[in-house]
């Protein structure tokens, strides 16, 4: 595969920055509730707030949909994320409102597209859990009758019943769920906020958040918003200020490519019918999808740990663009001397649990964070629940499944550079293993 001529990007490769950014805050002002952050959580939060006739102020960094919202792979999943083995082990009886709070998330989705009428490519075609192995696919069976078992419309098939890649042995449908271009759909989340009540002020970073009598107060470089309540939405970012929970989340930064345009008949030669998304199932996965631009967008493989505050405005590594070109050309061997076209990456935060959280400092600030690389359809999702809790004084049953009463958070001894390495060694380790074996099984078939 080519990757001589890629273009890095420090946003997204699915669309250019608005042209109409919103002016900084200048000055003080006060309002009844203030979200930090715009992305789709925060977003989603201040919209809902605006339709519910709350003076709402929403202050974003840099722009609306700066962040992982509109940098996402757009999969739509409709079950949870994590690895769902450990996740039944531990928290068993957690599994049934997890799976609720997934495919409730994505029909969320699927309701803001229509309500606000965002033309964001969106196909409803679910995502695969992809097997390259055998091994791989013994996961996949354990992990299907899981979710069956607590309730999750999933099925499971052949490359071939699924309608997937042949380079796929096989996997996991989920039934709810599809694929859309973030980019287009963080953009109309955010035309459908500028068009509301809310006041939104964008290139307005949040300095400090202190609480005073009752009330949040909020410092920014040109002014200070005094709310009566606050919801923090700044996800991977979260940690920059005293007020966060202690290890609340972990920063990673995630990679996603896209190729050229590829001829259709070479696409259809691949007998990817259902056009669903694809994860494989390493312990740090692999995803695949098709855009209706007749590319590929893949990636993610390697999770590399953001250290220091603020979290750095970066690109992709080469040497994982050059992985991520490599495994592509192991999964897609038909398609190996297409050319990666461009490359860019995101923040996204981490729980120690790989459980979607949310919970309040207080009575006054709320915060809702790390859908663990599925927050596409669940950030959204939760940030309308504590809109609805704010204006309502009840918590809905799906934010009461994620609700942290107690923000004490364990150390995430996995997640730091030595443990990600590791994680990352023991996948190259084991496709090393499959890959001697699929080469042993053709020297052997005649
Ligand atoms: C490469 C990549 C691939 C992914 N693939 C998928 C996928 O296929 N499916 C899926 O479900 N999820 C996926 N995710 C995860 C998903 O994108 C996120 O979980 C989701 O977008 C989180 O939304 P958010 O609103 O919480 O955070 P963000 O979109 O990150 O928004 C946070 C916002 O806060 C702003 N901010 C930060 N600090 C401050 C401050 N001090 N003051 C004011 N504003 C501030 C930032 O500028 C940013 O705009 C992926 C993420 C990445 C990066």
């Amino acid at each position: 595969m080519k990757t001589d001529n890629v273009e890095y990007t420090t946003f997204t490769g699915w669309i250019d920055p608005p042209a109409d950014i919103r002016s900084a805050l200048r000055g003080d002002l006060a309002c009844e509730v203030a979200v930090v952050g715009g992305g789709l959580g925060g977003m989603s939060t201040a919209l809902r707030l605006a339709e519910r006739g709350r003076d709402v102020v929403l202050l974003e960094a840099e722009f609306c949909g700066h962040g992982a919202s509109s940098r996402n792979a757009g999969q739509v999943a409709g079950a949870p994320g994590g690895d769902l083995q450990l996740l039944n082990l531990l928290h068993r009886a957690k599994m049934p409102g997890l799976i609720r709070l997934a495919e409730r998330a994505a029909h969320h989705v699927e309701d803001l597209i229509t309500t606000h009428g965002i033309d964001c490519d969106y196909e409803p075609t679910g995502n695969c859990f992809a097997a390259v192995s055998r091994g791989q696919m013994g996961r996949v069976r354990r992990v299907t009758k899981i979710l069956q078992r607590a309730g999750c419309q999933v099925e499971l098939g052949t490359s071939e019943e699924l309608g997937i890649p042949r380079g796929f042995l096989g996997g996991m449908r989920e039934k709810v769920g599809g694929m859309l271009n973030p980019g287009l759909f963080t953009l109309g989340v955010r035309r459908a906020l500028l068009g509301s009540s809310a006041r939104v002020f964008e290139r307005t970073k949040v300095t400090d958040v202190t609480r005073d009598r009752g009330q949040v107060v909020l410092t920014t470089a040109r002014g200070k918003v005094r709310a009566d309540k606050v919801v923090l939405a700044t996800n991977a970012y979260a940690g920059e200020w005293d007020i966060t929970p202690p290890r609340l989340a972990v920063p990673l930064y995630v990679a996603e490519v896209e190729t050229e345009p590829i001829d259709p008949a070479r696409l259809a030669a691949l007998g990817w019918t259902s056009r669903s998304g694809l994860v494989t199932q390493h312990a740090i996965m692999e995803n695949y999808r098709l855009t209706p631009r007749n590319t590929i967008v893949f990636g993610v493989r390697r999770l590399q740990r953001g250290t220091t505050y603020p979290l750095p405005q970066r690109t992709p590594d080469p040497a994982l663009v050059e992985e991520l070109a490599h495994a592509f050309a192991t999964r897609f061997p038909a398609l190996s001397d297409i050319a990666i076209a461009r490359a860019w990456g995101g923040w996204i935060a981490i729980t120690s649990t790989w459980l979607p959280l949310a919970g309040q400092i207080g009575d006054t600030v709320h915060y809702s964070i790390a859908c663990n690389g599925h927050g596409l359809a669940q950030a959204p999702y939760l940030g309308s629940l504590i809109a609805d809790l704010i204006v309502d004084g009840e918590r809905h049953e799906d934010l009461d499944g994620v609700w942290k009463k107690n923000p004490a958070f364990p150390r995430p001894v996995m997640m730091s550079p030595l443990g990600l390495r590791t994680i990352w060694a023991v996948d190259r380790f084991n496709d090393l293993i499959n890959g001697s074996r699929n080469n042993a099984r053709r020297a052997t078939t005649p």
